[in-house]
């Protein structure tokens, strides 16, 4: 166990500046206060973050560490700090490792006995969370669903049975594809894109995955989270015992074997297995 007291000890120290995910304004006081004070800046994108700081009137020196040399990075950043320098790392638009390059960085520095410290500033999962109405009290942050889409079905698949309300990142140029995907998989569960926060087109779309598929993707641009009830068991209705012997002979009709059909048919309608078992084989 290691206790780090950030601001009373002599350790060096690697403040993680979370940026604006729109509005300029989303810079703190605080923020400023760091950037103003560090030597350097590590960050993904040298000119995206020297032209954000250069708007707060500060002139800096900026190093490149994005997820193809973050390793790389990671040791210019360490000998920076145990020579004396300070170091702040920012990402593109909101918190550095979330989504994005720093877990690496963050990770060494503390091998290395150098302390971390967050300066706190936006997110879009939490404020697409927050404004979504989707329950807020326990939630699953995903980030981003993998490109293809039979992989992305099996990350869906996997995530069925959490209760928990679940955030997903994606892109314009996936988001058609991937409400296609969650409604294949969750159904008409409720759901909400949040898009564009903070900048002048912010917009909520709340309703159910099944209403989502009558979007024209046309209106569908810029960034976007998606924010998707998570399961309530509640509503999903226990089948009939036929119905889910019919579900196994069905299975295994298409050769599947009867071990196989049973996980199948648990996986789907979110039962336990051995109850499936037991309904299958009349226990
Ligand atoms: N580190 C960032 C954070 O803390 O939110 C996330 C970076 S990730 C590379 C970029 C993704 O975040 C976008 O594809 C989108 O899904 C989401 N995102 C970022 N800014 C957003 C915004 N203003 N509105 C909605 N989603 C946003």
């Amino acid at each position: 166990m290691i206790r780090n007291s950030n601001f009373s000890s002599k350790k060096p120290i690697l403040y993680l500046v979370a940026t604006p995910i729109g509005n300029l304004k989303e810079l703190s006081t605080r923020t400023l206060d760091v950037l103003k004070e560090v030597d350097y800046i590590f960050c993904e994108d040298t000119r995206v973050s020297s032209k954000l700081v250069n708007l707060c009137g500060v002139k800096k020196r900026f190093i490149s560490c994005h997820e193809h040399n973050e390793a790389m990075a990671t040791k210019e950043a360490i000998r920076l700090l145990k020579e004396g320098y300070k170091v702040a790392y920012m990402s593109d638009a909101g918190m550095p490792c979330i989504s994005d390059p720093g877990y690496i960085l963050v990770r060494e520095c503390l091998i290395n006995e150098i302390n971390v410290s967050p300066i706190s500033g936006p997110n879009a999962a939490l404020n697409a969370l927050i404004a979504s109405g989707l329950p807020t009290d326990h939630f699953y942050f995903h980030g981003f669903l993998n490109a293809k889409d039979s992989v992305k079905k099996e990350e869906l698949r996997k995530l069925y049975k959490r209760q928990e309300t679940l955030i997903f990142y994606e892109s314009p140029h996936r988001i058609d594809k991937t409400l296609k995907c969650m409604h294949e998989i969750f159904g008409s569960r409720k759901a909400c894109i949040a898009r564009e926060i903070s900048k002048i087109h912010e917009e909520f779309i709340r309703g159910n995955l099944e209403e989502f598929l009558t979007l024209d993707k046309e209106t569908l641009k810029g960034e976007m989270v998606i924010v998707v009830e998570g399961n309530d068991e509640e509503i999903t209705a226990m089948p009939e015992e036929k119905e889910i012997v019919n579900l196994i002979r069905n299975f295994t009709n298409m050769g599947m074997s009867t071990k196989d059909a049973i996980k199948k048919a648990s996986d789907l309608l979110n039962l336990p297995k051995n109850k499936v078992y037991s309904i299958y084989h009349g226990n």
